[in-house]
């Protein structure tokens, strides 16, 4: 776009992704959209026709970088390039439909989760949305230059009868300066953030974006749709279902993401076994709530169920022929190739003892699950409604270690949740320190507005969730360092992944847990010398979130390896060929 008029060839078009792996999806879907449509990627996103952000909303911190995001975008294309169109996606919009377009009127078009498929027709509409405010604001522009200089002109006649001393003070360039900086300079974060929320009538805005955002979402792509994937060649995310039927008190994801429904399976092999043609060597299954999959599939399906109860007597009732996770996980086992199958995303209460027969009798299903259990305390399981009590999260995982040899498990804490006492949280502890889970991630409380747990009493303060954070990951790093030097000396099979630069070599030491480990230079010597190593990961590291194994020497690279397990740090291992 140049002056709001649309440049010779292809629309050019850059895209930002916030969030989430199941965000991650949705964005390659837009990129495979676009591509598919003649539209052209690219890196630099200040340079483009139209940038697209797709943004999160889960947490307070996730629609703060969201904001931020957009805005120094939006300062991005007015210093640069101010025909380009700002189109929002994702979470935000689809959580704050109503009010993002008077809180956020830099933007030119707003799109929720049902529109990734048609994201060309999108970004065309917002194209021609920018150039309509080009020239609404160029006329804009013109009349007040006409109407500064009639009001010049009655300024002259005024000046010419009076003094010289006043003449001086208009024509003085100080204040003009001080004007100049104060309209360039960015506003603060906090204050930009605070604009979420704020009374829309205290924000300009000139014309209104366009909206296209579905109330409740209900699309779920297929194997036809175009996807460009934006993760290394040797690892995919296959995204099995969307939307969730859970009633956690805390969470704002079913009333953004929509309602549990699963793709075919069908459909979901034939994209497994494309992605496997392609040289995937791990497939990450992800969903809101894997162990739900098939379930809104099944035949005269009553309401959603919760309850693990109901849910171990509806899975015994089903038809032979029902899709479950069990006869996904099988048939992706039953594919030709070398692979594993990540189980992300399970709830507790959909456990049964047929998933857990199925793991244990399919090789290429990694021995990992991911499990999150939000706590363990009766009150805060029940204040939270996770439908599991204490008991039945304490034998489930028995049951799980016991007839899964080698299984780890990976779980996450929310502390600082409403009415949480110095009790209930020691509780969390205590359980930490005797379950010994092999991978644990501790999130602070987020109150979520349009959430049960938002409005309810004995909100905690955020020093102290944020002390209990940090106590809870205290308390993890003890099991880690000893569940890592439980490793040495061992044979393991890893995923090589890239080699590591020396600034990766230095920052070895974790100094906390986002949403997954966050790295820093050690404190003290680096475990790792100065010696050719690559990044690898075992069967108990998921992408992105946990740990690594560093491995001295060539390895090939999107390949399987055996390596020797010969040192280790807080979180990661360090090996050496085997
Ligand atoms: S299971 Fe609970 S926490 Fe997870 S997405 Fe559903 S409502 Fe949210």
């Amino acid at each position: 776009m140049k002056n709001g008029q649309p440049a010779e060839g292809p629309v050019r078009v850059g895209l930002i992704s916030l969030g989430c792996a199941k965000n991650l999806v949705d964005t390659e879907i837009m990129l495979g959209s676009l591509l598919k449509d003649g539209l052209e990627i690219v890196n630099d996103a200040a340079s483009a026709d139209a940038v697209i952000i797709n943004t999160c909303a889960f947490i307070d911190a996730a629609q703060a970088e969201s904001v931020d995001t957009i805005l120094e975008s939006a300062q991005v294309r007015e210093a640069q390039n101010r025909g380009q169109a700002l189109i929002v996606s994702g979470c935000l919009p689809q959580r704050f439909r109503g009010e993002l377009p008077r809180l956020l009127p830099e933007v030119d078009a707003f799109m929720g989760i049902d529109q990734v498929a048609q994201v060309s027709s999108i970004v065309q509409q917002a194209l021609q949305q920018r150039a309509q405010r080009m020239r609404n604001a160029e006329r804009k522009t013109r009349n007040s230059k006409s109407n500064a200089a009639s009001r010049l002109a009655e300024l002259n006649r005024h000046l010419a009868a009076t003094t010289h001393d006043q003449e001086e003070t208009l024509g003085g360039s100080e204040k003009f300066d001080k004007t100049k900086a104060a309209i360039a300079q960015r506003a603060p974060r906090a204050a930009r953030r605070a604009r979420v929320g704020r009374p829309a009538s205290s924000i300009r805005h000139p014309a209104s974006p366009l909206v296209n955002v579905q109330v409740r979402p209900s699309y779920i792509p297929d194997y036809a749709t175009p996807r460009f994937r934006l993760t290394p060649r040797h690892f995919a995310y296959l995204k099995i279902a969307e939307g969730c039927n859970h009633p956690c008190s805390f969470c704002v994801i079913p009333r953004m993401r929509g309602s549990h429904r699963s793709r075919p399976q069908a459909d979901l092999i034939a994209e497994a076994r494309q992605l496997i043609a392609d040289g995937v060597k791990e497939l990450n299954l992800i969903s809101q709530d894997s162990t739900y999959y098939g379930f809104d599939l099944r035949p005269n399906r009553a309401a959603s169920i919760a309850s693990p109860e109901k849910f171990s007597a509806a899975a015994k009732n089903l038809p032979a022929t029902a899709p479950t996770l069990c006869t996904l996980l099988r048939e992706l086992n039953a594919l030709a190739g070398h692979f594993w199958v990540r189980l992300l995303y399970t709830h507790p209460a959909h456990w049964t003892d047929e998933l857990i027969q199925t793991i244990a009798e399919c090789p290429k299903v990694a021995r990992y699950v991911d499990m999150p259990l939000q706590h363990i305390h009766e009150n805060m399981l029940e204040r939270m409604r996770r439908e599991t009590s204490r008991q039945y999260i304490v034998d489930l995982i028995r049951k799980i270690r016991a007839d899964i040899p080698g299984i780890a498990i990976r779980t996450t804490f929310i502390v600082g949740f409403p009415g949480e006492t110095e009790a209930c949280f020691q509780a969390l502890l205590e359980f930490i320190r005797e379950t010994q889970f092999e991978r644990v991630g501790v999130f602070t409380y987020s109150q979520e507005a349009g959430t049960r747990a938002a409005k309810m009493e004995n909100q905690i303060p955020d020093r102290v969730k944020k002390q209990r954070r940090d106590q809870a990951m205290a308390e993890q790093l003890r099991v880690a360092r000893r569940i890592c030097a439980s490793f040495v000396g061992r044979t393991i099979k890893v995923l090589a992944e890239r080699e590591t630069s020396e600034n990766e070599l230095r920052n070895t030491s974790v100094v906390s847990w986002e949403h997954g480990l966050i790295r820093e230079a050690s404190a003290g010597r680096s475990p790792l010398d100065h010696r050719r190593y690559f990044v690898a990961r075992g069967e108990a590291d998921a992408p992105d979130i946990d740990g690594r194994v560093y491995v001295r020497g060539e390895q090939p690279l999107g390949e399987f390896a055996f390596v020797k397990i010969i040192g280790h740090t807080d979180y990661d291992l360090i090996a050496e060929p085997a």
